[in-house]
C-alpha cells in the first residue's frame, strides 16, 4: 500500500504537476541541502527576495519573543533561526505566494491558505504538548493539508468534480485514493518527505486527520504530534468558518484539545493567542482572516434555525421571561397572560431595570416593547442584547401595528421574532411556541456541550498524566531514558542541520554503592532522587536532563559549546558537593563526576558523542572523582 503511494507519487512528481517551491525558496532548499553552506551565501540569497527577507526577519523576531533585543539584521535572524528553520520558512511562504489561485475552480485557494495559516499557528501554540520545538511545528501545521492543494493543482477538473460531492473524512480519502491513486493525506506526507522535513513530521501529517488509526505507540512523540496537528487543524477550520457554523464545531475541538492534554479552561486563551497572530500574519501574507470574539460565546449562541427539523412538538418549559415596556397597560396585560400560562415573568419599565434583570438569573425569553424600527429603537435593542445575559435569551419585540414595516430592521438588529402590540391570543401563542422550541433546543444543546466540555476536562487531565508518565522515570521524576534519547536524537538532527553546537554531559554519582551499603537501599533511593533535583536545578531552560540509568544522568545542551557546557557541569558538581543530604539520612558529602563532550564534524552520529562523554566521565573518575572532564574532540 505504502509502496503503491510512493510509486504513484514518483509518477506525479515526474509529471511536474505538483506544487513546488519556486525562485529563492527553491534555491534556499537546494543550497541548505549541501553540507557546507556559508551564512554569507544564504544571507545574500535570501536578500535577493525582499519580501522573503522581511518575513524571515519578522518570523525570527516573533519566535524570539522580544525577550532579548530586537533582531534587526537578516544575517542575525538567520543565525538565530538556523539553516533548518530558514529553509522551512522559505518553503512555506513560497508555496503561499505561488499558489494563491489556480485552475481548480471548486478549490478555494485563499480559504485553504488562511485555514492552513491558522493551523500552523495553532500547531505552534500546542507544540509544548507535542514535545517538539514550536517553530518547527508551524511549518508542519501550515503544510499539513498540502495534499489537497496538490490534488487541486494536478487534477483541476477531476478534483473539482470530486469536491462538488462535498465528501469529508474517510469517504473523501477513499474517493481520492480510488480516482487519483493516492489520497491527500498520503500525498501531504510524500511531499513533506520529499522536501526534506523530519520523519516525524511527515508521519504525523499522514495520520493527523484520523489520529485514532495512526500506528504510533501511546506516549510516543509521533503520536503526540499527530494529536497536536489534529487539534490545530480543528482550530484552523473553526476560525475560517462562518460564525453561525462555528458553533457546532466546538465540542469536537474540546475533545481534540483533551487528546493533547489541554484542559477546557486552557482552550479559550490558546485560541485567542492564535487569532491575534493569525490576523497579524494574515495581513502580512495578504490572506483574509476573520474576527473571532470568544469561544465561550459560541456555546451560548442560538442554533441555526434552519437545522431544527423534527423538533416541532410543543415543549412546555418553565421559561423565565423578562418583559420590558414603557406602556403600563400593555405591560400589565401581557404579564397577566404570561403569568396565567405558568411562566415566571419579571418586569422592567426602562433600560437600566431590564439590564439588571438580564444580568441576574438566566432569562430564556426577553420581550421588549419598542415604538418603531427607527434608529433609537435599534440602538435600545442592541444595548439590551449586548448586555450581560442579553444575547442568550430568545428575544421578541413588541411594536405598534403601524410600525410593522420596521420589524425587519429590528430582526436584523438582534430580535428573534416580533409581535404587534394589538396581538391576538393566537398570535401570542404562536410566538411563544416558537420561542419555547428554540429555548428547549438551546438548553439541550447547551447541556450536551457543557457535559462534553466537563468530561473532556477530566480526559485532558488523565491524558496529560498518561503522556507525562510515559516519559517519566518513576523514582526520580526526571525524563526516562527512552524519552531522553528521543529528544537527544531530535536535538542532534537540529544541530546538524542548523550548524549550531550541541553538548552532552554524562553525570554519575560517586561511590554510590557505598551509600547503599552503609545506609540501605531506601536511603540510596532518597539520595538519588534528591540528586536528581540538584542536577535539574543546575540546568538551563533549553537543557534536556534525563535518567540515563542506575545512578547516572545525562544532560543534552542545545546551542552550547564545550566551554559553556563545562561551566554548566562545574556548577552542578559544586552544587552537589555543597548539598547537605542530612534530611535523606546521609551526613557525609555526596559528589558527582561529569564527562562533557560537544559535537564535532568527526562525530558520525549521536552514539559517537555519547561515547566521548562517557570516556570523559571515566577519566573524571580516574582523576579522583568530584570533578569535570571534557572530551577534546573525536
Ligand atoms: P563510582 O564512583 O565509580 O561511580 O562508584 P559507584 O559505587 O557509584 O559505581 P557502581 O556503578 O559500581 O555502582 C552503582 C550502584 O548504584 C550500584 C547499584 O546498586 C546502585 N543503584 C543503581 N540504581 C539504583 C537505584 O535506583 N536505587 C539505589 N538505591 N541504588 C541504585
Ligand atoms: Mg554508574
Ligand atoms: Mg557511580
Amino acid at each position: 500500500m505504502i509502496e503503491d503511494a510512493k510509486e504513484r507519487f514518483a509518477t506525479l512528481k515526474a509529471s511536474g504537476m505538483l506544487p513546488s517551491p519556486q525562485g529563492v525558496a527553491l534555491a534556499v532548499l537546494e543550497l541548505t541541502q549541501k553540507n557546507d553552506v556559508s551564512l554569507q551565501t544564504l544571507t545574500h540569497l535570501v536578500q535577493t527576495d525582499p519580501a522573503m527577507a522581511g518575513r524571515v526577519l519578522r518570523y525570527a523576531n516573533a519566535v524570539h519573543g522580544g525577550s532579548l533585543r530586537h533582531i534587526a539584521s537578516l544575517s542575525h535572524a538567520i543565525v538565530f533561526l538556523g539553516l533548518f528553520r530558514v529553509r522551512q520558512i522559505a518553503l512555506g511562504f513560497s508555496l503561499i505566494d505561488h499558489y494563491r489561485s489556480g485552475a481548480c475552480a471548486a478549490f478555494d485557494y485563499l480559504g485553504y491558505w488562511t485555514a492552513s495559516l491558522a493551523t500552523g499557528i495553532a500547531a505552534q501554540q500546542v507544540a509544548a504538548q507535542a514535545q517538539c520545538p514550536p517553530d518547527e511545528s508551524f511549518t508542519c501545521g501550515l503544510l499539513s493539508g498540502i495534499g489537497r492543494l496538490a490534488l487541486a493543482t494536478a487534477f483541476p477538473v477531476e478534483y473539482g468534480d470530486m469536491l462538488a460531492l462535498k465528501l469529508e473524512g474517510p469517504a473523501l480519502l477513499e474517493a481520492e485514493a480510488a480516482q487519483f491513486g493516492l489520497d491527500h493525506a498520503a500525498l501531504s506526507g510524500e511531499l513533506l518527505e520529499d522536501w526534506g522535513l523530519p520523519d516525524i513530521f511527515h508521519q504525523a501529517v499522514r495520520h493527523h486527520e484520523i489520529p485514532g488509526e495512526a500506528p504510533f505507540p501511546a506516549g510516543s512523540r509521533a503520536q503526540a504530534l499527530t494529536a497536536a496537528l489534529h487539534f490545530a487543524a480543528k482550530v484552523g477550520l473553526l476560525l475560517t468558518l462562518d460564525s453561525s457554523r462555528r458553533w457546532e464545531r466546538v465540542p469536537s475541538l474540546y475533545q481534540a484539545a483533551a487528546q493533547v492534554g489541554l484542559e477546557d479552561h486552557e482552550v479559550p486563551p490558546l485560541v485567542d493567542a492564535v487569532v491575534t497572530q493569525w490576523q497579524d500574519w494574515g495581513r502580512e501574507l495578504r490572506l483574509p482572516t476573520r474576527d473571532f470574539s470568544d469561544i465561550k460565546d459560541l456555546l451560548n449562541m442560538p442554533p441555526d434555525p434552519g437545522g431544527e427539523a423534527g423538533l416541532s412538538a410543543l415543549v412546555v418549559l418553565p421559561m423565565r421571561v423578562v418583559l420590558v415596556a414603557r406602556d403600563a397597560g400593555l405591560l400589565r396585560g401581557l404579564a397577566e397572560t404570561l403569568d396565567a400560562m405558568g411562566l415566571a415573568v419579571e418586569l422592567a419599565t426602562d433600560r437600566d431595570g431590564a439590564l439588571k434583570l438580564l444580568a441576574g438569573k438566566r432569562a430564556d425569553l426577553l420581550m421588549v416593547e419598542l415604538p418603531d424600527g427607527g434608529e433609537d429603537s435599534v440602538r435600545a435593542l442592541r444595548e439590551l442584547r449586548a448586555g450581560e445575559g442579553g444575547r442568550q435569551a430568545y428575544c421578541i419585540v413588541l411594536i405598534p401595528p403601524e410600525a410593522e414595516a420596521g420589524a425587519a430592521r429590528l430582526m436584523q438588529a438582534g430580535a428573534s421574532d416580533y409581535l404587534l402590540s394589538n396581538y391576538s391570543e393566537a398570535a401570542l401563542m404562536a410566538r411563544l411556541n416558537a420561542a419555547q422550541r428554540v429555548v428547549a433546543l438551546q438548553g439541550a444543546v447547551r447541556a450536551e456541550r457543557e457535559s462534553v466540555i466537563r468530561s473532556s476536562g477530566d480526559w485532558a487531565r488523565s491524558n496529560r498524566r498518561l503522556l507525562r508518565e510515559a516519559h517519566t522515570d518513576p523514582l526520580t521524576r526526571l525524563y526516562n531514558r527512552r524519552y531522553g534519547m528521543d529528544r537527544f536524537a531530535q536535538e542532534w538532527s537540529f544541530s546538524l542541520h542548523s550548524a549550531t553546537p550541541l553538548s552532552c554531559l554524562m553525570l554519575d554519582i560517586d561511590h554510590f554503592k557505598r551509600i547503599n551499603d552503609l545506609h540501605g537501599h531506601d536511603v540510596g533511593d532518597l539520595v538519588l532522587t534528591r540528586m536528581a533535583r540538584v542536577v535539574e536545578d543546575g540546568c538551563r531552560k533549553d537543557d534536556v536532563v534525563f535518567r540515563y540509568g542506575g545512578e547516572e544522568f545525562c544532560i543534552v545542551s542545545p546551542h552550547t559549546a564545550l566551554a559553556d557546557a563545562a561551566q554548566l557541569a562545574e556548577r552542578i558538581v559544586r552544587a552537589a558537593r555543597e548539598t547537605d543530604f542530612g534530611r535523606e539520612g546521609v551526613t557525609e558529602p555526596v559528589t558527582l563526576s561529569v564527562g562533557v563532550a560537544t559535537r564535532t564534524a568527526a562525530d558520525a552520529d549521536l552514539e559517537s558523542l555519547i561515547v566521548r562523554a562517557d570516556k570523559a566521565l571515566y577519566a573524571a573518575k580516574e582523576g579522583g572523582r568530584d570533578r569535570v572532564m571534557a572530551s577534546r574532540g573525536a
